[in-house]
């Protein structure tokens, strides 16, 4: 094995591999953009280089620069991660001439694989059902706008260099053709420096299940069983899960064979995947090969918990030379594992982007279920910044349950429940969502899943809902603790009002518990919830942020107690006087500010009427049940 390794990318892979790194005993450098600089795992690391400015392609696309520091800091391997240099065929070259080693995939197998049309050629090959298309060296649109009508629509075109669900257009009619043609290409030649594409038929509700492959420098081959990455949002992958749910036996088999048939055609070493898109509604019936991506990727940690193999651990065993330690036989398949990839955008303005620094990053790792485990994959912690010029994932939660998917859903559940993010934008709260969507409860999992229901998906007014009467609750709470000295006795049944940016929300504790608009509400034991500045309460509920300001959750004292007068509620001051003697009021009018226990309680009318007396100097302490205002008596009917 060899004694130290650079790890060329960021963020929570580069965390990954120096775990397991470090748990070999092979010293770690990482190289890091200037925007990266004291990042989490530049901190993990024995050793970091800065390679250059933030931009990916004066940095982590800078091979010459990656490949100095290689030299300077004298590592002896290299590992890509996923993205950025790792599916570079040139760059595993200029690896290997520079007397490194390569932690992949041999360059000519990344080569191969790189480009979709030869791949689909290798699978035909090594007999993999592929995807129904067209691909030819001639781009000419003509062509192929008549190939796609031969086809039939609807289609896909992609770009055959493409990647991370990028360069892909879905044309349904020859009326749409040439534009999408033409924006494919021009993404595609911006993105990976290659405009060609190739055509597909669009499988309909289709599933997206990939085979995990791992080789030896030794001819053996094995796969590590399947997963299931329907769930995606814009042909990028959402929720993983592993193994895949109630796929028919035969076929499933059958896939995995596949898969191996392809590896082995290849020759190949270290890890991979193949990725097959399954077909048939509502039992999946066939099965095609989409592409082999040759590299680690991003969901390998439900692999490992469901085989208790480190991925990462034996692509340095075979980088180095070693054999694979298991045979096919040995790789056995235990419980159901679910990731749920958390970004820093916002589900509320399309999945936006919103970066900065992480003020909280709050997740607790003790699942309720027994025997259920849960591991977070994270680049990040509280008081990072997370850079705009790269991607926007921060951490993947990941739930193991050996008794199978639904342990698994509530341990992820439980999770996210407990997820408390602020500063950057999360999107927990939609990754609960999806994981309590019928669809997906059900297993009936396909990729247009969360596209379908995406305005329920990303709808938070639920979950402001119960916020509010968290809040709610937990003022009453507040409040009758710090009164129980005084032996003030608060009202069992009262209203309460929580504000937020959004507006208002009327809360009524009767006994304990929260009712909004007459219903019971139901919530969580113990959601998060901290005290803001200001004194705004912050709660985190179902994965979502919610900030309440102190203004709105406030008592309203039980007016039937108070009959014609408002009393001092408690021991405390007037803060305010929001009225004068004689004046005409209405029910519920605010009157007077009274201030207790370091919070404003407002004091309202209990009914229309006249002002008739006045007892409220500001700043003098009031005793409970003190009269500051009385209404006059109504007339005689
Ligand atoms: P995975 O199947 O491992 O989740 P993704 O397709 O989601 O892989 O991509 C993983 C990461 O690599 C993402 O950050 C994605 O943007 C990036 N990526 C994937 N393919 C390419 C490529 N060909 N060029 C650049 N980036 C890529
Ligand atoms: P990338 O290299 O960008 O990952 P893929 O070929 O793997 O491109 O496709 C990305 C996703 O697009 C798949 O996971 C699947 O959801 C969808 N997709 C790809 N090809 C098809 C197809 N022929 N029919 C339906 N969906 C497809
Ligand atoms: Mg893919």
């Amino acid at each position: 094995m060899f004694s130290s390794v650079l790890v060329a990318n960021r963020g929570e892979i580069a965390c990954r591999i120096f775990r397991t790194a470090r748990k070999l005993g092979i010293r770690t450098i990482a190289v890091c953009s200037e925007a990266d600089r004291g990042a989490l795992f530049t901190r993990m690391a024995d050793e970091t280089r800065c390679i250059g400015p933030a931009s990916p392609r004066e940095s982590y696309l800078n091979g010459q620069a990656i490949l100095a520091a290689a030299r300077e800091s004298g590592a002896e391997a290299i590992h890509p991660g996923y993205g950025f240099l790792s599916e570079n065929p040139d760059f595993a070259d200029s690896v290997i001439e520079a007397g490194l080693i390569w932690i992949g995939p041999r360059p000519e197998m990344i080569r191969a694989m790189g480009l979709k049309d030869e791949a689909k050629a290798i699978a035909t090959r090594a007999g993999v059902p592929v995807v129904p298309g067209f691909q030819s060296a001639d781009q000419d649109p003509q062509i192929l706008a008549k190939a796609a009508e031969e086809l039939g629509f609807p289609i896909l075109i992609k770009a055959l260099a493409g990647g991370g669900g990028r360069g892909i257009r879905e044309v349904e009619s020859a009326d749409g053709f040439a534009e999408a043609l033409a924006s494919a290409q021009r993404e595609a030649s911006g993105a990976f420096g290659d405009a060609r594409v190739l055509l597909e038929k669009r499988i309909v509700r289709p599933r997206h299940v990939e085979v995990q492959i791992l080789g030896d420098h030794h001819g053996n081959v094995v796969h590590l069983f399947e997963r299931d990455c329907s769930l995606q949002r814009r042909r990028q992958k959402v929720i993983e899960e592993a193994p895949a749910f109630g796929l028919p036996e035969a076929l499933r088999a059958n896939l995995l064979e596949s898969a191996l048939r392809i590896a082995r055609a290849v020759g190949y070493q270290n890890a991979g995947t193949v990725e097959f898109v399954v077909a048939g509604d509502p039992v999946p019936e066939r099965y095609y090969f989409l592409e082999m991506n040759t590299r680690l990727q991003v969901e390998h940690p439900v692999t490992e918990c469901i085989t208790g193999i480190n991925l990462v651990e034996w692509q340095l065993r075979v980088a180095a030379g070693e054999p694979l330690g298991f045979l096919q036989t040995d790789i056995t398949l235990r419980g159901h594992a679910i990731e749920a990839r958390i970004c820093a955008e916002d589900p509320d303005a399309d999945f936006r982007p919103r970066i900065g620094r992480i003020r909280r990053f709050d997740i607790d790792l003790n699942p309720a279920e027994p025997g259920a485990r849960l591991r977070l994959d994270h680049g990040f912690e509280a008081g990072d910044a997370v850079p705009g010029a790269y991607d926007s994932l921060v951490a993947k939660l990941i739930a193991f349950s050996p008794s199978g998917r639904a342990g698994a859903i509530s341990a992820l559940l439980a999770g996210l429940d407990s997820t408390a993010i602020s500063g950057i934008g999360s999107t927990a709260g939609f990754l609960r969502n999806c994981l309590t969507s019928p669809g997906f409860t059900s297993g009936a999992v396909h990729t247009g899943l969360i596209g379908e229901s995406l305005a329920v998906l990303t709808d938070r007014s639920h979950k402001r809902r119960k916020a509010a009467a968290c809040c709610a609750l937990d003022q009453w709470a507040r409040m009758r603790n710090e009164t129980a000295g005084f032996r003030v006795n608060l009202p069992a049944q009262n209203l309460w009002r929580a504000v937020d940016d959004s507006g208002e929300i009327a809360v009524e504790i009767r006994l304990g518990e929260a009712f909004i608009d007459g219903a019971a509400v139901s919530l969580p034991k113990t959601p998060p919830i901290f005290m803001a500045p200001g004194g705004a309460l912050d709660i985190w509920l179902e994965g979502e942020g919610f900030r309440f300001s102190p203004m709105g959750a406030l008592a309203e004292m039980d007016h039937a107690l108070a009959g014609d007068v408002l009393k001092a509620p408690m021991p405390g001051k007037v803060a305010a006087l929001r009225t004068h003697l004689g004046a005409e009021v209405r029910k519920g009018e605010v009157l007077i500010v009274f201030e207790a226990m370091k919070m404003e309680l407002p004091l309202s009318a209990p009914r229309d009427g006249t002002v008739e007396f006045l007892d409220v100097e500001t700043g003098i302490q009031r005793k409970e049940g003190d009269i500051l205002l009385r209404l006059a008596e109504l007339p005689m009917p």
